[in-house]
């Protein structure tokens, strides 16, 4: 069984991918040209933003855009302490300081009442000035944005929408990666939309932001890339991973993200009486399960669950194994507010195998492993 099974996806569309790939073999054109517009537009119309522009990888996107906002030495920038690496390298990367925020119990992301907390505390504190908050849809669910923007503008800071795992999602009619002021994705093989490679994108309705981000990914260009009037950096998504991915954009909006949903919904069934916690979809939001991850009653059954499953060869992981207050590298950043839900929930979630192309004889065989295992 595959954690998040590529192979079959390439099978499916082996017809269409072979001859995305053979066009631009024959073309000979490999970076931007007319398939990275058409992709930019459909993904710009598809999110329902004014502008997308494709970079290297969604860590990038994210740089991007706080280079784009001028973030830099003396700057806050608040982030979820339950999320992947990145989110939070960035902003260390242009010199600002990551102030990790707790997140929500039954949702996975940033709890606006940890955000609040936190950001009274670095005002009190009177040493950095308050820029941003990235706002990350983990595990394919939006982030709060309602009640996120009500702390952000309060503390007049910019929201970057980290929609890496959330591409597809969705609250009521509104797409992710369309809620910040600057929404990015990423487009690593195992995303909800992923390419044959690296890949990211950058997503906002802001006309200025947009320039300074197409300038800043293509060595601070002015009008042409060999006049250069700012220091950027070289971060494109070539054109074959633009070609790839129109094709698997096509089976993500036709029947990838149904098909994964359902995955979820047999899931969210099957395991209903057991003693774990399924993840919830609250009334209005709509995710891409990058993810679908459960939480055990404590440690020793997780990693008994984990160990279970492993013996029967079924692939699970640890996202996350600790915040990012406790990776080595922050581990002198000060803390703001209280990490408490994170440190408990990196003890107890265990992610299982899900993706558009799951079979059901294969959610049965995940589901009658813990079944057995918690009893
Ligand atoms: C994967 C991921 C990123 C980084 O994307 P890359 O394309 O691998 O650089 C950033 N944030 C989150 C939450 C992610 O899961």
């Amino acid at each position: 069984m595959e954690f998040r099974d590529l192979k079959q996806q390439y099978q499916n569309l082996k017809p269409d991918i072979d001859e995305a790939i053979k066009k631009v073999m024959e073309k000979a054109n490999f970076i931007s040209g007319s398939e990275v517009k058409e992709l930019e537009r459909q993904l710009a119309e598809y999110v329902g933003v004014k502008h997308c522009i494709t970079c290297g990888n969604g860590t990038d996107a994210l740089q991007l855009a706080l280079m784009a906002w001028g973030v830099g030495p003396g700057d806050a920038v608040f982030v979820p302490d339950f999320t992947f690496f990145a989110s939070a390298e960035v902003v260390a990367a242009v010199g600002a300081t990551p102030v990790f925020v707790d997140i929500l119990e039954d949702t996975f992301n940033i709890s606006p009442e940890s955000l609040e907390d936190a950001a009274r505390n670095v005002v009190a504190e009177g040493k950095l000035k308050l820029k941003a908050v990235i706002a990350v849809d983990l595990f394919g669910l939006p982030a709060d944005y309602a009640k996120i923007r009500k702390v952000a503008s309060n503390y007049n800071m910019l929201i970057l929408e980290d929609g890496a795992q959330g591409f597809g999602g969705a609250i009521g009619g509104r797409k992710a990666c369309s809620f910040g002021d600057i929404g990015t994705t990423s487009f690593f093989p195992a995303k909800p939309l992923g390419c044959y490679g690296d890949g990211g994108a950058i997503f906002t309705d802001n006309d200025d932001w947009a320039g300074l981000i197409r300038s800043l990914c293509i060595h601070g260009k002015g009008e042409d890339k060999y006049d250069n009037i700012r220091i950027g950096m070289n971060s494109r998504l070539d054109t074959l991973q633009a070609a790839i991915l129109r094709v698997k954009l096509k089976a993500f909006r036709e029947y990838e993200l149904d098909a994964v949903n359902q995955a979820a919904q047999i899931y969210t069934e099957m395991l209903c009486g057991l003693d774990c916690r399924r993840p919830l979809v609250a009334d209005t939001f709509f995710s891409s399960w990058a993810q679908y991850t459960i939480i055990l009653k404590n440690e020793n059954s997780r990693n008994e669950l984990q160990c279970e499953l492993k013996r029967k060869q079924i692939p699970s992981m640890i996202y996350y194994k600790r915040g990012m207050n406790k990776q080595e590298i922050f581990r002198n950043k000060k803390v703001y507010t209280t990490l408490s839900i994170t440190q408990k929930l990196c003890e107890n979630v265990l992610s299982v195998p899900i993706h558009p192309y799951i079979t059901l004889e294969e959610q049965n065989k995940v589901v009658s492993v813990i079944k057995a295992t918690l009893g």
